[in-house]
């Protein structure tokens, strides 16, 4: 639902603090710069470019003991282990750094280590999802400024993914091609809701966003994952990356905050022609850098509805990432 009128509405909701602009290179106090302890006594290398661990905090155990439940044989309250792997990828040793100001050949690094964890993860007999994502900014629930993403993996597919899957495998089916693929040639004719794009990469507002400034960022080839890549489309999903992360920066001239993370296929041994690898970026703000979008009310009891149309937040962001 779009119902662009609202936004003249007057505020008097909540107005979020703005957070420290300016972080120092080092901070003593972070357990993720290079030298300094974490939780338990475990101390970070003095790691000069990536670096990556088990969180210390891991949502998800490889080793899980216990058997399915079903609460008087109902199917009612149904319950199962879940085993899996969660770790931090801190991005860079630079405490002051996002992935806005990194240099580009620096994200590639990242991409490459993205690509490996995403290899030996998905490897793991016990493992059939990589979940590959980044929090950015305190609105979003990040712990901490330093620039770090998470990889979750999990031996059952997600919610969200098991949705694209079917949707993908199903389109697939009834037109013998692949949705994003249609999805991607339809956008840049159409060329409306295209935020930015380079050889490899097309970034859109998509037309069912329902957060305001979301982006979907798709490859032009179709491949289900990172293990896909050539190399020069590494380098251009680093470039990408670092034009709608800084594209967003400028839009309220403040750190945008965000979730990004990317969908690829399954890590389950089964072939997923279907799958066409795609990020999505799920950003809070709605008119200013301290005034934020909620889900809730009929969004949370009916649909989402937007504020401004997709089309609306594309211009924007097109013509900053232009600047
Ligand atoms: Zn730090
Ligand atoms: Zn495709
Ligand atoms: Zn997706």
């Amino acid at each position: 639902m779009v119902s662009p009128h609202r936004t003249a509405r007057p505020w008097q909701g909540e107005v979020s603090r703005l957070q420290n602009a300016s972080e120092p290179a080092y901070d003593p106090n972070c357990y993720l710069c290079p030298g300094n302890e974490r939780a338990g006594g475990i101390r970070n290398p003095a790691y000069t470019g990536t670096f990556v661990f088990e969180n210390d905090f891991a949502a998800l155990k490889p080793n899980v003991t216990g058997q399915r439940l079903d609460v008087e044989n109902q199917g009612l309250l149904v319950a199962e282990p879940e085993a899996g792997v969660c770790r931090v990828l801190c991005f860079s040793p630079r405490h002051d750094l996002t992935l806005s100001t990194m240099e580009s050949s620096a994200i590639e690094l990242v991409v490459g280590h993205w690509t490996e964890q995403f290899r030996e993860l998905g490897a793991s007999e016990l493992i059939n999802y990589v979940q590959i994502f980044e929090n950015r900014g305190a609105m979003m629930g990040a712990s901490n400024p330093h620039p770090h993403g998470q990889i979750w993996a999990t031996s059952s597919i997600p919610e969200a993914p098991v949705k694209e899957l079917l949707a993908q495998k199903n389109y697939m089916k009834s037109h013998g091609r692949c949705v994003l693929c249609d999805y991607v040639d339809l956008e840049a004719r159409q060329a409306q809701r295209l935020v930015c794009a380079n050889d490899d990469f097309v970034a859109l507002v998509p037309f069912w966003a329902v957060w305001p400034f979301e982006i979907l960022v798709c490859s032009r080839r179709h491949m289900p994952s990172l293990l896909d890549f050539a190399p020069p489309e590494g380098r251009s999903l680093s470039a990408i990356l670092k034009q709608v992360t800084s594209t967003y920066d400028k839009l309220f001239a403040v750190p945008f905050p965000y979730s990004m993370g990317f969908h690829q296929a399954p890590t389950d041994n089964l072939d997923h022609a279907e799958w066409h690898f795609h990020a999505h970026f799920y950003p809070p703000l709605l008119r200013s850098a301290t005034v934020r979008k909620f889900m809730v009310g009929f969004e949370l009891l009916g649909t989402p509805q937007r504020d401004i149309t997709p089309e609306a937040a594309a211009e924007r962001l097109r013509a900053l990432s232009r600047t």
